[in-house]
């Protein structure tokens, strides 16, 4: 239908020779969409190429990006990806390689992968790495598959799986995907895991436990070592949720804390630009007991030569094309070469440093509903403005106008109203004190004039976009006039 109606377009309505009938009857694209929404009805401008480049580079500046703005999105990690390791993927050699070329054609290319997987291997104290998964879910899905052959291979049954009620939502997703039913286990006053109930969750069936730690509350689980006791008695492995990794890198490692199984974000932690979708690295590691499982393709160096190998016969087997997003890689040993250990944990002091300051400085005028020292990003609670009918979603919106990105807004789902900001290492002392004196002045806005708050944003082409209705309609009505 679809080929029909290019061909139509492009060649004459004479299909080529060499597509074979389909066999189905034709339909005319109008007859499928509304004929208002189809392209031709559009009364297209004709404009030369300067107004055209004026127009969408007008268009473009409209966008929040990391390199105009400030972008404190918690548990996204959107930091200042340094223009060097762009450089470092942009190289002929590694940019222009074809994943069908011989092995003798790539030793370099290997090589980088072989040395990305001890590196990761170093920083986490994990023993294997795959490089493959195409990003966080992907890489817990490819952990939990392998927690599953583990106990399949050993003859157990388990039913489920462990997940505090503050994890990201692939957590539980990964886990169902994988046949697991998921029990949620509730978080105590301080924001850690409540021992006692994780405790009474656990049993004989429990396939495994997924943490994350700092957790989404930005808090450390003091009791890891307990809860990893107590989850290995069971015959239950622990796997760790290292999408961002800014608090820990170059200072503790998962394995040091127990875990069996981890995913870290080379997309967000290890310097790789991302939102809107990728490309990015869910890279997985394991300790040796989970090795036979490991995902293939694997490298193997056998008398300093790189080569490909199909693992062990007990692997998941392959869960994507050819070998994983190989430039996303390139940018992460590029980030770990250049920082070294040292710079790993000076990167990850500075994102702590810079979430408690933002954290302390807004504690008089939002909640902060786990009030404690916070590692890579600080969550608060807007509940207290509730009064004046302003909500999270009004803050976050208002702070468009500041020229600041919305943080992440009801997540962690047990915080109302929460706001989690994570400002990262990347940011300086001015722009987060521009970050907070903007929240300051919206809180003070919420007070005495709550009404311009609720239509924000006031500045931007679209105003305030009925987001319900874009994400059910395929047609948005912009009000240009809105809020002006
Ligand atoms: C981002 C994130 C994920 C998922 O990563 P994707 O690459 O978006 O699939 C999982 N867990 C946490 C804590 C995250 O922040």
């Amino acid at each position: 239908m679809v080929d029909r109606f290019v061909f139509d377009r492009y060649s004459g309505s004479e299909a080529p020779t060499y597509v074979p009938d389909s066999g189905v009857p034709d339909v005319s694209l109008t007859d499928i969409f509304p004929r208002k929404l189809l392209r031709e009805t559009l009364p297209l401008p004709d404009p030369g190429e300067r107004e055209t480049v004026r127009h969408f580079s007008a268009l473009a500046a409209n966008n929040f990006s990391v390199d105009g703005n400030f972008y404190p999105l918690g548990s996204c990690t959107m930091k200042h990806n340094p223009r060097l390791h762009e450089q470092a993927a942009a190289l002929e050699g590694l940019r222009d390689l074809h994943p069908y070329q011989p092995e003798d054609s790539v030793q370099g290319a290997l090589g980088l992968l072989y040395e990305l997987e001890r590196c990761l291997c170093a920083i986490t104290g994990m023993d294997y790495f795959s490089l493959i998964p195409s990003s966080g879910a992907h890489g817990e899905f490819t952990g939990m598959m392998m927690i599953r052959k583990y106990h399949e291979q050993r003859g157990v049954k388990k039913t489920h799986v462990l997940v505090p009620d503050s994890a990201h939502g692939t957590n539980p997703a990964s886990a169902a995907m994988c046949g697991y039913a998921t029990v949620v286990v509730p978080s105590n006053s301080g924001g850690c895991v409540d021992a006692r109930a994780f405790s009474r969750a656990l049993n004989e069936q429990t396939a495994a436990v997924m943490l994350t730690n700092p957790n989404t509350l930005g808090i450390f689980e003091e009791e890891i070592s307990e809860l990893k006791r107590m989850a290995h008695e069971k015959g239950a492995l622990l796997y760790y949720d290292g999408a961002n990794f800014n608090a820990l890198a170059g200072i503790g490692a998962p394995r040091a804390m127990g875990f069996d199984v981890m995913h870290l974000n080379l997309h967000k932690t290890f310097s790789t630009p991302h939102g809107c979708g990728g490309p990015g690295a869910g890279v997985v590691g394991v300790t040796e007991r989970l090795r036979a499982y490991l995902p293939v393709p694997r490298i193997e160096r056998r008398d300093g030569r790189y080569s490909w190998s199909q693992g062990s016969p007990e692997t998941i087997g392959t869960i994507r094309s050819f070998y994983g997003n190989f430039l996303v890689c390139v940018r992460a040993y590029a980030y770990v070469l250049r920082l070294g250990g040292a710079g790993l944990r000076r990167m990850s002091e500075h994102a702590v440093l810079n979430a408690n300051y933002v954290q302390r400085m807004l504690k008089e005028v939002l909640d902060v509903p786990y009030d404690r020292a916070c590692m890579h990003e600080a969550v608060f609670s807007c509940a207290s403005l509730a009064g004046r009918g302003v909500r999270a979603y009004d803050v976050a919106k208002r702070l468009i106008d500041y020229g600041i990105h919305p943080p992440t807004m009801y997540f962690p789902l047990i915080v109302k109203e929460a706001l989690m900001v994570e400002p990262t290492e990347t940011e300086s002392k001015e722009t987060l004190d521009r970050f907070i004196e903007a929240v300051r002045a919206i809180c003070r806005e919420a007070r005495e004039e709550p009404d311009r708050l609720l239509r924000a944003p006031l500045s931007r082409p679209g105003g305030r976009v009925d987001e319900a209705r874009a994400a059910r309609a395929l047609e948005v009505k912009w009000n240009p006039a809105a809020g002006r």
